[in-house]
């Protein structure tokens, strides 16, 4: 368990430089996400690997919550990720519900790299952001050779390099935190760790 947790620290550490790297980028060129828009979130195929949820499993562990997300997880019947707090009927407005703990891809969620078919760089950026900046779109485009956005891969790639076997795999969001929790109380049950707010 010690360890899980070592490795927790290190995944927030590579999430504080993506943060700053990613959101370096967009403030530099424009390209943010608006406030309160809710289209990335609103979708149950965000990608994250168990790795990338750990932090927050460990979080919600430490606060005893762990079994009952587990049940939340089995009986959610939504079409997001399950942590994202709707602030209208559709879901195109929103916040995360976890904002410091969100696995890397929805630190890069706006405007970020992509590799060409040649492996050259290129700009994805997400179409509200495209029609409401279509300024900063455009000379994002024009540096880009001089600017390169931080590539999405790369940053996928920093925090996997710190567990392979935790973090080669991505699954939906939501499958990622429930592999992420299973693990930490399959680990808590071998050391009889039980959540620190239980502690005497
Ligand atoms: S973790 Fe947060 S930012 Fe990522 S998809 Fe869920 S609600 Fe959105």
């Amino acid at each position: 368990m010690q360890r899980l947790r070592e490795l927790a620290r290190l995944v927030e550490a590579v999430f504080e430089e993506l943060e700053s790297t990613f959101a370096g980028y967009q403030r530099r060129t424009g390209l943010n996400c608006t406030s309160g828009c809710g289209a990335c979130c609103n979708n149950p195929e965000v990608e994250a690997s168990p790795l990338e949820m750990l932090p927050l499993a460990l979080d919600l562990f430490d606060r005893g919550l762990a079994e009952n997300t587990l049940t939340s997880l089995d009986n959610y019947s939504g079409f997001s990720c399950i942590h994202f707090v709707r602030h209208s009927l559709d879901g195109s407005r929103g916040e995360c519900g976890i904002y410091r703990q969100r696995p890397s891809l929805c630190r890069m969620f706006g405007a970020a790299g992509v590799s060409g078919k040649f492996g050259q760089p290129r700009l994805s950026v997400c179409r509200s952001i495209k029609e409401e900046q279509p300024a900063a779109h455009l000379l994002a485009l024009t540096n880009l050779d001089d600017d390169p956005p931080p590539r999405m891969s790369e940053g996928k790639e920093k925090v996997r390099q710190l567990d392979h076997s935790l973090g080669q795999r991505d699954f939906p969001i939501n499958e990622a935190l429930r592999a992420a929790l299973e693990k930490v109380l399959l680990l808590a049950c071998y050391s009889n760790e039980v959540p620190s707010d239980q502690v005497a």
